[in-house]
């Protein structure tokens, strides 16, 4: 009998460890040489602002998702249930603090300061006390972040309520770069990636962000059975902390991810491409070499041929490696006898380093030695 119970508790705690470890989704993406690459969604929004959810809830659907941090963003001006929720910015913040701590999500103070265009909105995070940027005009909100060393960004630059034709950038914006009050811009906001945002953040040295800025419970707007993911900015820190995300932040060492697609700078996104795909043999035939590919993580590879490859060589115009799984391609070389190597061309397609701009690579296949 005894035995029994013994073994019965055994089962009841294999079953609820399994149901456990089946809650938490992992997200494959890699670090690269000197970094872990953090998955963060810094613009949400909870009830104490006009998001459908309470602030633990956001808590828990990080954590389920896989993600690494967050930060909730409400809106400073615009708070439709304040009759319902105290009208103090950092409450939100304090009230998801416990179960992130508890469940090791990163949780970094931050709002959204909302105002017309120009200058639009603004996220500020890493802040002390949000109830500083209460105060009418915009210059003294923005500045009452900065005064906390927050790391500001603009949102949703190219949003079609404030900027109904064209992404444009005004003097307004010229004047918060020019007094240090804005580090970074939104790139991609929910199922929208902005060109011009992604160029500006070239140009002028500034962090590239991707962010859900989810109002509904995240499985309403994103089909997560299905396998599809909120959008999140990877931030690649030397440790899994606050701190680490902050420095990154500054340093400008980040990337999005969004619909199966990275954007960001040239040398991020070549050392992710180069942790993410894993030659797994090269043979060499009479006439061809064939290469088997793995790509052990969840984005897929999309590949094509680009310019300047050996005119002798047949091989792909595109082809894609497939998120967890493998890909077989052949290179047509009449003598390839004569070839002790060969390099490869290439671009990655959906590793976007400028608007339209596909990562250039170029990979060389030594044939295995039997
Ligand atoms: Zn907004
Ligand atoms: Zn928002």
């Amino acid at each position: 009998m005894l035995k029994r119970r013994i073994f019965l508790v055994f089962i009841v705690l294999v079953i609820s460890i399994t149901a456990q470890s089946q809650l938490r989704d992992t997200i494959r993406i890699p670090g690269i040489p000197g970094y872990h690459t953090l998955k963060y969604d810094p613009h949400i929004h909870t009830v104490f602002s006009d998001g459908a959810v309470w602030p633990t809830i956001r808590v828990h659907e990080a954590w389920r998702e896989g993600l690494d941090g967050i930060s909730i963003t409400d809106h400073i001006e615009y708070r439709p249930y304040s009759n319902d929720v105290v009208s103090d910015h950092n409450r939100a913040y304090e009230v998801a603090k416990p179960l992130a701590e508890q469940l090791g999500i990163i949780l970094i103070h931050g709002t959204e300061i909302s105002r017309a265009m120009p200058p639009g909105h603004f996220n500020a995070i890493f802040l002390k006390d949000a109830n500083t940027t209460d105060v009418p005009d915009w210059r003294d909100a923005i500045g009452a972040a900065k005064e906390q060393d927050a790391f500001i960004f603009w949102n949703h630059p190219g949003w079609a309520r404030q900027q109904p034709d064209t992404t444009l950038w005004f003097e307004e914006h010229t004047w918060l770069l020019e007094n240090g009050m804005i580090h970074g811009i939104e790139v991609v906001n929910g199922r929208s990636y902005y060109p011009e945002a992604h160029q500006w953040c070239l140009d002028m040295g500034l962090t590239m962000v991707g962010t859900s800025d989810i109002h509904n419970p995240i499985g309403m707007d994103y089909d997560l059975q299905g396998g599809e993911r909120r959008p999140m900015t990877l931030v690649f820190a030397r440790e899994r902390t606050a701190e680490g995300i902050r420095k990154a932040l500054f340093a400008g060492r980040t990337a999005v991810y969004f619909d199966d697609k990275i954007v960001g700078r040239e040398e991020y996104l070549d050392a992710l491409f180069r942790e993410s795909l894993q030659v797994r043999s090269v043979t060499r035939g009479q006439g061809s070499y064939g290469i088997r590919l793995y790509n052990p993580t969840d984005i897929p590879l999309e590949i094509s041929k680009a310019r300047g490859n050996d005119p002798s060589f047949e091989f792909f115009r595109t082809t894609t490696v497939p998120a967890g799984g493998y890909s077989n391609i052949s290179v047509y070389i009449s003598n390839a006898r004569d070839y002790d190597q060969i390099e490869l061309r290439l671009n990655i397609d959906n590793f976007l380093v400028e608007p339209g701009k596909g990562l250039p690579v170029t990979m060389r296949f030594v044939p295995d030695a039997n």
